[in-house]
Formats: C-alpha cells, sequence, structure tokens
C-alpha cells in the first residue's frame, strides 16, 4: 500500500513496513497502510521546505485561494464517495459522514474566499516614518490529526495554514485516515503544486513524535488528549517550535428552571450521542437547577432510551466506538462506574450487530457526585452524567469544576441571566439555547485550561498559522 504522499508521489514505507486498519463495525481487517518512521517524516519535512522555498510560496494568495476553492468544488462532486470513505472506515452512520463531507467543503470554500482578505496594517507612528505590520506564513507548518473526524479534522487544520502560505505536513491517524488520502487525491487533481501538502500515514509515538521534533517545521498542531498534547509540547521545545492544542473537553449542558425544554431536550440529547459520544466538545455533563432537575433528567432519559445504536449503514443514531483500543477504555470506565454504585438512569438500544463489532449504548447516570471519575473525566463516548445544582453561582461553581474549557451551553430565558452566565463560564466557546458541536467554519474554537491552547476555524485561524513581521521606514522630509 503506497499511502505516503512525499513531494506529490505516493510512496510505501522504505522498510515496507504495513498497519492493518480494522472496520469497526466488525472488528475485521479492511486494509493496509504504509507505516511512516522518521526517515519518510523527515523526506515529507524536506519536500515541504522545498515547495515553500519555491513554487508553492511564489504563489499569490489570490491563487492559493482560488486553488482551495477548486478543491472544494472537487469535494463537492465527489461527495458521497468520501463519505461512504468515512463511514466504513470511522463506523459513524452514513448521514452523518455526509454531514461531515458538507462541513469539509465549507472548509475549502471558506479559506479559499479568505486567503487575499487577511493582511496586515499600517501604525501610525512618528511622522517621518512609516509602519507597516506584513502577515506572513511560518514556513512549514506539522498536522497532527485524530481519528474521530477525520475528514473535517484535515479540513479545519489544512485549509488555513494552506490560505496563509505554509507548505505542510499531515500525520493523519492510522485509525481512520482513508478520506484524507482521497481528498489529498483531489488536491493534487486541483492542481496543488508538488510538496506543498504530505501525508505520513503511521503510528502516533514513531511517525507523530518525529513530526512534532523535526527542526526545521515552524508550528505544530495537535488534536487528541491532554496527555499526548504535553508529549507534543515537549517534543517540539527543544527547537522552541510553537503549538496549537485541542484536547477535548468535559463541557456542560447548564439548565436553567425558566429554559424551554422542548427545545433543550433533543439538542442536549444529539450533543453527547454525536459521533457515539466521540467529539472533543460532546455536551458530557447534564447540570440542571434543582427545581426542574426531575423533570429535565426524566424527559432526557425517555429521549436517551429511544437513541439506537447499529450498522453505519442503517437508519441509526450512534456507529460503533472508532477502534478496539477505545472500545477497551470505555469498558472499563463503565465497569469503575458499576462498581462505584452509579445509578443507571436510561440506556439506549443497540441494533443486531455482528459480535466482533464495537457497540456501546448510549448511557444517562445520575445524580453524579461531584467528586466522582464521570463527573470531570472525559469519557469520549456517550455517557452522560446529569448533576444537580441550587443558583446561578452555584452553576458557574459546577461548570468550571473540571480540567478542561472548551465548550458549554446556557439553557434559560432569562437575557440577563445568559449574558451572566457566558460571561462567568471558561470556555472557548458558549453557546445559548442552541449547541455546535463541530460545524460553525466561521467561527473560532479552541480550548481554555487543560482543553489546550490557540484558535481554530474563523479568520483566527489565519492570524494562529501566520506571523508578523513590523517594517519601520523612515523617510524624513524634504
Ligand atoms: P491520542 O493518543 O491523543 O492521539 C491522537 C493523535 O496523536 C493520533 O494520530 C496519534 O497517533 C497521535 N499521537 C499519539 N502519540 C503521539 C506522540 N507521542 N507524538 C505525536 N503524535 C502522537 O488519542 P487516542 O489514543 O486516539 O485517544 C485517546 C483519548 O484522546 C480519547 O479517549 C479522548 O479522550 C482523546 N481524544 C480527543 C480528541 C479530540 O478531538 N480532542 C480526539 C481523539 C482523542 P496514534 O493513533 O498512532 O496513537
Ligand atoms: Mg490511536
Amino acid at each position: 500500500m503506497k499511502t505516503l504522499l512525499i513531494n506529490g508521489a505516493w510512496q510505501a514505507a522504505a522498510d515496507g513496513r504495513v498497519i492493518d486498519v480494522e472496520n469497526p463495525a466488525t472488528g475485521e481487517v479492511f486494509t493496509r497502510l504504509s507505516r511512516a518512521t522518521a526517515i519518510e517524516v523527515d523526506a515529507a519535512v524536506r519536500a515541504a521546505r522545498h515547495a515553500y522555498d519555491n513554487a508553492w510560496g511564489r504563489l499569490s494568495a489570490a491563487e492559493r485561494g482560488r486553488l482551495l476553492s477548486r478543491v472544494a468544488e472537487r469535494i463537492q462532486a465527489c461527495a458521497e464517495e468520501i463519505a461512504q470513505v468515512e463511514s466504513r472506515d470511522t463506523g459513524k452512520p452514513l448521514h452523518l459522514a455526509r454531514k461531515d463531507i458538507a462541513v469539509l467543503a465549507r472548509y475549502f470554500e471558506f479559506y479559499g474566499a479568505a486567503a487575499d482578505k487577511h493582511h496586515g496594517e499600517i501604525i501610525p507612528y512618528l511622522n517621518d516614518f512609516s509602519v507597516q505590520v506584513v502577515r506572513e506564513p511560518l514556513g512549514v507548518t506539522a498536522h497532527i490529526i485524530p481519528w474521530n473526524y477525520p475528514s473535517q479534522m484535515f479540513g479545519r487544520t489544512v485549509c488555513p495554514a494552506l490560505a496563509a502560505g505554509n507548505a505542510i505536513v499531515v500525520k493523519p491517524s492510522e485509525e481512520a485516515c482513508q478520506s484524507v488520502l482521497l481528498i489529498a487525491r483531489l488536491m493534487q487533481e486541483a492542481g496543488l503544486p508538488d510538496g506543498a501538502v504530505n501525508i505520513v500515514t503511521g503510528y502516533g509515538n514513531e511517525a507523530g513524535a518525529a513530526l512534532a521534533s523535526h527542526p526545521d517545521i515552524n508550528l505544530v498542531t495537535f488534536t487528541g488528549s491532554p496527555a499526548v498534547g504535553t508529549q507534543i509540547q515537549m517534543a517540539a521545545a527543544p527547537n522552541n517550535v510553537p503549538c496549537v492544542l485541542e484536547l477535548g473537553g468535559k463541557s456542560p449542558q447548564i439548565v436553567f428552571d425558566d429554559a424551554d425544554l422542548d427545545k433543550a431536550v433533543p439538542t442536549i440529547v444529539a450533543a453527547i450521542v454525536q459521533n457515539t459520544g466521540q467529539t472533543c466538545s460532546a455536551g458530557s455533563r447534564l447540570l440542571v437547577q434543582k427545581t426542574v432537575y426531575d423533570e429535565v433528567v426524566g424527559r432526557v432519559a425517555e429521549a436517551i432510551a429511544r437513541i439506537r445504536a447499529g450498522m453505519p449503514e442503517a437508519q441509526v443514531d450512534c456507529g460503533p466506538i472508532i477502534t478496539r483500543a477505545q472500545f477497551g477504555r470505555i469498558n472499563a470506565f463503565l465497569q469503575r462506574i458499576k462498581d462505584s454504585g452509579l445509578p443507571l438512569i436510561a440506556q439506549g438500544q443497540v441494533a443486531e450487530v455482528p459480535a466482533g463489532g464495537f457497540f456501546v449504548a448510549p448511557m444517562l447516570f445520575g445524580p453524579v457526585p461531584r467528586d466522582h471519575e464521570l463527573a470531570h473525566a472525559e469519557a469520549f463516548g456517550p455517557l452522560l452524567a446529569a448533576m444537580p445544582f441550587e443558583d446561578e453561582q452555584d452553576a458557574i461553581a459546577l461548570a468550571n469544576a473540571t480540567e478542561y474549557g472548551l465548550v458549554a451551553a446556557i439553557w434559560s430565558e432569562n437575557g440577563a441571566r445568559q449574558q451572566r452566565m457566558a460571561r462567568a463560564v471558561v470556555a472557548g466557546q458558549v453557546y445559548i439555547n442552541c449547541y455546535g458541536a463541530g460545524g460553525g467554519v466561521e467561527l473560532p474554537f479552541g480550548g481554555r485550561k487543560k482543553s489546550g491552547y490557540g484558535r481554530e476555524k474563523g479568520f483566527d485561524a489565519l492570524d494562529e498559522f501566520s506571523t508578523t513581521k513590523t517594517v519601520v521606514h523612515r523617510f524624513g522630509f524634504e
């Protein structure tokens, strides 16, 4: 299998090693990937540097934008094919994969149009000086992306980096990267110069570690677990290479006694079952004002009980857990929950599925004690923790009582309360009477606390993947 894209050529690993890829719905191996090591990573970084110094680096912002726009059109034309590949590779239901591919196309469309609209400024300084703050690309950027939304993650990180003028090396997750390989081919067909985008498939602790520690990259961006985020920073630190880190969350859905429950309940349920809970911004904590706790939890329980997990091609709400390793982790978490005696309030259904598949039914637990593991640790599965609170002050304390700070939702009809809560909750995004896990290409996104730092999406990502140069010109007077 030739799955390494280096300088425009698809290659196998020099030592010929491969990685088996399993179908999460059946547990069977369905394809293989080339297993990159430091040798191929080095070649990819060199190729990116060469492209940056030559053909790619010479393109104007408008030309870069035009190329991204052309890719957007190709993605739209091949959307069904990419969705099918994504669904089989990740196990997510086809209807969800289709939405992901629509978002992928939006990334190319948005950053294609934005490439030539991101610019510097002129600063008024002393009278005989002209000061320009010029926006420049960083050079070669490294992108390590996870398996939960492979195509969306690719679009989210790659598009702004390219729009800003960087040449890039991507290390997708070996667990799910078939869509990424397909999109890379579409980018080649659209006329992207060789070396502008390089892909190294491989293991995190091998190819990923070699990429993050490479001395000739100028930024590394990573989405995944806080523990690996720390390793990435340590690998990049000797070279003083900056990082952009998106490290997950334990995001609260905060429901007050004046909330419109007809609107809130379906959104709350969707925010935890989407992608079988394997979403960094999953709404995994249901915080409810005591006076309406029983009513809210009762209605959410009814809705959870109706959720169906099953084969990706069936009309179901959830697919399987994406990998054998994650399935094992979630089952171990569930065993600890059971051992602790925490009450299970409701559980969804698993339809008829093959014996080897990695299926977990969505579950609602509560009332979860504030010091319980489920109250603060990310499960990365469809497990929702219900917890009561007294009043606004208590809601703020509870909402901020985890190490994470990614997303939060406030459900209330009181405008002043909505604003007070939005300001007080520590998070990169706050939703009022709505929730946006994924999507929102235009909306700056990123973490606080252990959820990471740096901003992706929107124009903020263009700032993140570029730097400024201040040019001071003394022209004097006649
Ligand atoms: P992970 O260990 O954080 O891995 C994410 C990506 O980083 C993968 O491509 C991985 O490759 C790579 N990687 C691993 N170790 C690396 C290293 N030392 N240097 C460079 N890259 C490295 O995530 P996971 O093991 O797949 O999942 C574990 C937990 O991470 C989940 O339970 C969840 O809590 C969290 N997670 C969060 C997000 C998110 O969107 N924020 C996404 C995925 C996972 P390998 O696949 O080869 O390890
Ligand atoms: Mg993995």
